[in-house]
């Protein structure tokens, strides 16, 4: 906690900071957890319905592993820098039939990842240049955007609408900016909206990459919690993705591992040798006795994982979809993450208004969606990672402080 304090609070050092340190907006989650605890201090039995940290335990299968793989000392010394050949097999055998795609070189094709976080950020270095540009979603996951700057490019904002299903129309990106773009990043099942893409989508974003000559980054973070009848699809359903595109997928959410930091990310050859370039100065691996718990995770049937992720999500997004309907908000139900992406009553002025409300009179915490892009502003995110009586119990203090959706 006091480290954040200090973080948040302005105080002029006796030394010199890098200047790129003032063009990086304050990380989102730093600030939430601050007001969160706050209110915790003041005695608020708060509701956390913000960040999107899976609250359920890893597979007891991986915890398993990760026991007898610390008790072997041969996992003790540093790792092969792209990850272990079982691992990447592991990771490239497993792909290859959740998506029914090709089987990608574990050797060339395939690098396991200290989480995707690490690895996304560590991509813009492989193909980011001064003056670059990169084409990133608004609202998107934060770290595409502060990449971009890290590598000292420009990122363009495709904005997500409502009325493009929350897909971004590379129509409107100018000509010139195309020319100039080095990365275009696409995540789906997405963070924040919820949305997904239809295999469609993913075609035009292979042909308009191979026309430009821009690098296609896929995010898979929520790949494997999804709902209903639908499944997500990889980039690599779509024609010449190979070519041109690589994914990143993480243990993170649908394997509920934030905690252990394990990845990988897959395809085009050269560009996986680009970002093997980087990271070999950068890191040095992960943890071989978390490759190997995370080879036992991929061992469990796939249809296990999805099953019990609907399981726990589904039943909570049905709440909070009711909850909300019985307050007067009205659209879809999301099919995929665990994410339910919202307006605001129009009686509010920002996002942050409208969530320093739900916080101060209710002790909720959810997300402003402005704080994933200005795009996002006049949106919030509720995460499902709550309980369902605690939903309940969120929906039954905002009716009664008369919260609701208004137009
Ligand atoms: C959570 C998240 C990540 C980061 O996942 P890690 O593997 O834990 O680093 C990346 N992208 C999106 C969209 C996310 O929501």
């Amino acid at each position: 906690m006091g480290v954040k304090i200090l973080f948040m609070t302005k105080t002029t050092p006796k030394f010199k900071l890098s200047k790129r340190l003032d063009l990086i907006p304050p990380y989102l989650f730093a600030r939430i957890d601050e007001k969160k605890a706050a209110a915790k201090a003041r005695g608020v039995d708060v509701i956390n319905m913000g960040i999107g940290d899976p609250d359920q335990p890893t597979l007891q299968a991986v915890v398993d592993e990760m026991h007898k793989a610390i008790d072997d000392s041969s996992t003790h010394d540093y790792p092969p820098y792209t990850g272990t050949l079982d691992y990447r097999k592991a990771c490239v055998e497993w792909t290859a039939k959740r998506f029914g795609i090709k089987e990608f070189d574990p050797v060339t094709e395939c690098l396991a990842t200290i989480g995707s976080k690490e690895s996304i950020h560590n991509s813009f270095l492989a193909f980011v240049d001064p003056g670059d540009y990169t084409l990133i979603p608004d609202p998107g996951y934060p770290v595409y955007n502060t990449a971009t700057i890290f590598a000292g490019g420009i990122p363009h904002k495709m904005p997500l609408l409502a009325e493009n299903d929350f897909l971004p129309d590379f129509d409107k990106i100018p000509v010139d900016i195309r020319n100039k773009a080095k990365m275009l990043w696409l995540n789906y099942p997405n963070n924040p909206t919820s949305a997904t893409a239809p295999l469609g989508f993913f075609q035009e974003a292979v042909d308009f990459c191979t026309k430009y000559g821009i690098v296609l980054c896929h995010d898979q973070s929520y790949s494997e919690i999804y709902f209903d009848n639908y499944t997500s699809p990889s980039v690599f359903n779509a024609k010449g993705a190979e070519d041109i595109a690589i994914e990143f997928h993480s243990f993170s959410k649908g394997f509920n591992m934030t905690g252990w930091r394990i990845g990988w990310v897959l395809g085009n050859k050269e560009a996986i040798q680009a970002l093997s370039q980087v990271k070999t100065n950068v890191d040095s691996g992960a943890f071989k006795a978390i490759q190997r718990a995370a080879i036992a995770g991929l061992n469990i049937p796939q249809q296990e994982i999805t099953k019990k992720n609907e399981e726990v999500y589904a039943v909570r997004r049905n709440a909070i979809m009711s909850g909300l309907k019985e307050l007067g908000w009205n659209f879809t139900a999301p099919k995929a993450t665990m994410f339910v992406w919202a307006p605001i009553p129009t009686s509010y002025t920002s996002s942050a208004e409208f969530c320093e409300k739900l916080l101060d009179e209710c002790g909720i915490v959810v997300s402003p969606g402005n704080a994933f892009g200005n795009v996002g502003e006049g949106f919030f995110r509720i995460a499902m990672t709550s309980e369902v009586s605690r939903i309940e119990e969120a929906f039954k203090r905002m009716k009664e402080k008369n919260i609701r959706f208004d137009s």
